[in-house]
């Protein structure tokens, strides 16, 4: 518990003090534990309790004192995942025991990770909670593989969006306004969608945007693992399905993914 000692001490006051009983939502960034936040960091090396979901990397919780008590709680191996409401009632059990919860997940809480869910669970069980931002995967993951979210005279705007719903796939599709977004031209970036691509893609493209607009996949963005496969709107889900990547995944279709090239290209000039 060295380390949990001198990041204490590193931070100082900049820690903020997790009480009994109280439960912080936390956001471990995408990939590596390199993207952890301090405050995450905080949160780990005082928490008696870590539930943790499937994309929160194993050297994360590495951080954390050995007596903190780790527990599992997010899909794996194709397994069913454990039902929400478990979830819930466990962090709010643990909390009534005067336990100090961390409840961990990928990226950041409340993009696609049903952070707000939990959140409501806890507030309405009178439970004291605190939410710890993370990086989400949908913009450091990009980062990450060299592509930057916005670019001055490419876009104004960027939409993060799912392909899965709490009610399944084709809901998710069906409730989206997809014609809207290929309208605004501007890039998309989904999470949970390698399934659905060909799908979305389809959509997009029936509402005009142009059939070769670049899209590019990043598997296990931020990790050492990272991958990228880059091809435009209507070949991206074949070639994935060709030859899949690794899964977490995450879909980015824009004029934005060419950047990566340019700036390939002037660090090869420069170097
Ligand atoms: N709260 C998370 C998202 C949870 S939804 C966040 O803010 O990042 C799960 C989806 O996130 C995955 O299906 C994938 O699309 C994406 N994702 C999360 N981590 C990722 C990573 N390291 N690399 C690529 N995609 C990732």
């Amino acid at each position: 518990m060295a380390h949990a000692e001198a990041v204490r001490l590193l931070l100082g006051s900049d820690c903020p003090v997790f009480a009994p009983g109280h439960v912080w939502l936390a956001g471990a960034g995408p990939g590596d534990r390199g993207h952890l936040t301090l405050h995450a960091l905080c949160g780990l090396i005082q928490a008696d309790v870590i539930v943790y979901d499937a994309l929160v990397d194993a050297g994360v919780l590495d951080l954390a004192p050995v007596h903190a008590v780790r527990e599992f709680a997010g899909k794996r191996g194709g397994r069913p995942s454990i039902h929400q409401t478990d979830i819930t009632g466990r962090l709010i059990a643990l909390a009534r025991q005067g336990r100090r919860v961390l409840r961990l997940k990928g990226g950041d809480p409340y993009v696609f990770g049903r952070g707000a869910e939990e959140a409501v669970a806890l507030a309405e069980a009178g439970v004291p909670y605190r939410v710890i931002p993370g990086l989400t995967s949908g913009l450091a993951g990009l980062a990450a593989a060299g592509i930057p979210a916005t670019v001055r005279g490419i876009n104004q705007a960027i939409v993060l969006a799912t392909g899965h719903s709490a009610e399944g796939e084709a809901d998710a599709i069906a409730s989206l306004d997809w014609a809207a977004l290929a309208r605004l031209d501007q890039p998309i970036v989904l999470y949970m969608a390698t399934r659905t691509l060909d799908e979305i893609a389809g959509r997009l493209m029936r509402a005009g945007m142009p059939h070769d607009m670049p899209a590019a996949a990043i598997a296990q963005a931020a990790s050492q693992h990272q991958q990228l496969r880059v091809a435009t709107l209507s070949t991206l889900a074949a070639s994935l399905r060709e030859v899949p990547i690794p899964t977490p995944a995450l879909i980015v279709i824009g004029r934005i993914v060419t950047m990566r090239d340019v700036l390939a290209e002037l660090a090869g000039t420069l170097g």
